[in-house]
């Protein structure tokens, strides 16, 4: 289907995206990448009047690593964020999305703006303890991960504001897991394992209407030996805790039942890449088939 019409306006900086919006009072969309959007509007799910392309907007295209966080602008692809080295759990994560079409257009902004519950980086950013920054008309904000994700494809983000960058602590160990269906497609089921310090975190894509965060970190540090290595009984300790802790609904792609099975899988495999790998120089082994 071809999309509902709308005019379309190129923003050249971001307070031109943020005026573009408050001028379209609740009818205008970002455009970044469109693998989303584009989408969305053939199938008619919006239908806004004005689309603000922010392609041409200089600076949200950087990427790099300060102080053990990678801080990234929104319009970074996927594929540069599979290429980098600086945060290797986001690399393996983002080889993952979609296919290389998908993957050379779509951005990290979209992805986060758009929410979407099983998307791969919503996952990262919770359990990496990320945040957003934020343009509207009132000025900048910084939203945590934790803030952002509202429901099923609703981030904190007001109609007239716009995501310009992403900051990405980088773990001393993590761990990713992923079942899908078919090559390219959404998880059914993804978990993303990151430690900082003594500090685990776990967070479970696909199971709810935002990134489950396992447990909340103090019910994990009961089970987690404070920062020392992982074993199998605790990996599997673990995984019955993140599978007791989800709460899946059963759709056309499976039931409670296999999603809470698949939790419990996906967690042992990724905390099994964790306790491993155990620093971040095993990016590599980490690195499977999807890129
Ligand atoms: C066939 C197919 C398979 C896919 N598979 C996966 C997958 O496996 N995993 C996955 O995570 N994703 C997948 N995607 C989606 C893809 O990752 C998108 O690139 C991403 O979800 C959105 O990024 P985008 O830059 O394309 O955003 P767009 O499509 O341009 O925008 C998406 C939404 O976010 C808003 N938005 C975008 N940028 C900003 C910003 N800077 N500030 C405020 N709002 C903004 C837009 O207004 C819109 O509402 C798939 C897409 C397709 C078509």
């Amino acid at each position: 289907m071809k999309c509902p019409p709308f005019s379309y306006h190129r923003a050249t900086d971001v307070a031109d995206a943020v005026a573009a919006l408050a001028d379209a009072d609740g009818e205008g969309k970002i455009l970044a990448g469109g693998q989303s959007l584009v989408p969305v509007l053939a199938l008619r799910r919006a239908r806004p009047d004005v689309l603000v392309d922010v392609n041409r907007v200089p600076g949200l295209a950087d990427l790099a690593g300060r102080e053990g966080v990678l801080h990234a602008g929104a319009l970074v692809r996927h594929t540069a964020l599979a290429a980098q080295d600086g945060h290797p759990l986001v690399a393996a994560a983002a080889g993952w999305i979609g296919h290389t079409a998908i993957r050379s257009r779509g951005t990290l902004g979209g992805s986060l703006a758009h929410a979407d519950p099983a998307a791969e980086l919503p996952a990262v950013l919770r359990a990496c303890a990320g945040a957003v920054h934020v343009a509207g008309p009132g000025g900048t904000r910084r939203v945590d991960a934790d803030g952002l994700f509202v429901g099923a494809l609703q981030s904190d983000l007001a109609d007239d504001e716009v995501l310009t960058g992403v900051e990405l602590p980088i773990p001393d160990a993590w761990g990713f897991a992923e079942f899908a269906r078919r090559h390219g497609d959404f998880a059914v089921v993804s978990v993303v394992a990151a430690r900082f310090g003594d500090r685990l975190r776990v967070v479970v894509g696909g199971v709810a209407g935002t990134p489950h965060l396992v447990g909340g970190e103090e019910a994990l540090d009961a089970l987690d030996p404070g920062g020392g290595p992982l074993g199998p009984d605790h990996v599997d300790r673990l995984a019955d805790a993140a599978a007791d802790d989800v709460d899946p609904v059963s759709d056309l792609h499976g039931s409670a039942g296999y999603r809470r099975a698949l939790t419990h899988e996906m967690t042992r495999r990724a905390l099994t890449d964790l306790a491993r790998a155990g620093d971040r120089s095993a990016t590599s082994s980490h690195r499977r088939e999807p890129v």
